[in-house]
């Protein structure tokens, strides 16, 4: 840096204003983008880890850029946020996913549930239930199989006005996760506080199985706490065999990662499941 002459002020202005510039660029073309079917959802299955049969679907957007390519949530969803773009995006991606459960339905897959990932934002919105309540009679989709895949800090630290939500979610019989489990500062008796159905171990845990000892004791407690609990367990980010040979023996229920299948479009997903009916 020194060499072309810059100060350490110098690069730092410079990063802010790339970093200015980029969601300039995503708060831009985002709008345009949900209207121009630029979106789409892809889909990741989730198989049960005692029979290898696909229970299950997470549902993780995309943005398909005319001109940049394929754009992953982690570079557009904080803009999303920011701009409240989230929220109409979001309906739109609960209502793909209640077409694709209803699309595997009609072909003869039997119920698969598919997950939706929602913002702390989007329980800003006060006609968030309403909306979701709306979208499961239009598409006529049993509510156990939508799921909800919510945040730790959405549970802790949400306000009365997000729990009673929460509430009312989960009495339309809305299935409801808690996302990234153990990444916050989740202890482990909130658990018991919350009308949640499923737990998901954040990949940072699974990742470094079977070198990372600590890792390993975490995740068998966790498997065996939500147990006791009587909460269902989903392991996300699973690369290896060892790592699953692991979490069978652990009993962990429900399995999701690219040692399986990397998110798909629906196109994708559907041809995939004809040629394997039932892995
Ligand atoms: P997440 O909910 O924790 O989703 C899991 C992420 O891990 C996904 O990244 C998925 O593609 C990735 N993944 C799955 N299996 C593996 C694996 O075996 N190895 C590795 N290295 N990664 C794996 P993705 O699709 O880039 O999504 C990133 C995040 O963006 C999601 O994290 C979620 O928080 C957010 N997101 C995605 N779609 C939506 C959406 O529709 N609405 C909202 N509000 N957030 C979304
Ligand atoms: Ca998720
Ligand atoms: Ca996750
Ligand atoms: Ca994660």
């Amino acid at each position: 840096a020194k060499a072309n002459g810059k100060n350490q002020v110098q690069i730092f202005t410079e990063a802010l204003n790339a970093e200015a510039h980029y969601k300039l660029f995503v708060e831009n073309n985002l709008r345009r983008a949900l209207t121009q079917n630029e979106l789409e959802v892809y889909y990741q299955p989730k198989l049960c880890l005692k029979t290898g049969q696909l229970t299950g679907l997470e549902a993780l957007l995309r943005w398909l850029h005319p001109e940049k390519g394929m754009i992953n949530p982690d570079q557009f969803i904080s803009v999303a946020e920011e701009t409240g773009l989230i929220i109409p995006i979001g309906k739109w991606v609960a209502r793909q996913a209640c077409r694709v459960s209803q699309e595997l339905a009609a072909l003869g897959m039997g119920e698969v549930q598919v997950a939706i990932n929602l913002s702390p934002k989007q329980f800003t919105d006060p006609d968030l239930v309403g909306s979701i309540a709306a979208i499961l009679d239009e598409e006529q989709l049993p509510p156990h199989l939508l799921e909800l895949e919510l945040t730790e800090s959405l549970l802790l630290e949400g306000t009365d006005d997000t729990r009673q939500q929460v509430a009312r979610l989960k009495a339309l019989g809305l299935t409801l996760a808690m996302d990234d489990f153990g990444t916050g500062y989740s202890s482990l008796s909130y658990l018991k506080k919350f009308p949640i159905d499923v737990i998901k171990i954040d990949r940072s845990f699974i990742k470094d199985i079977p070198e990372n000892q600590d890792d390993m004791e975490i995740t068998s407690a966790v498997i065996a706490m939500a147990h006791n609990l009587k909460l269902k367990v989903v392991a996300e980010g699973i690369e290896t065999a060892a790592q699953l040979a692991f979490l069978r023996r652990h009993k962990c229920d429900v399995g999701q990662g690219y040692l399986f299948d990397r998110p798909i479009s629906s196109r994708e997903l559907i041809e995939r499941l004809r040629r394997y009916p039932c892995r």
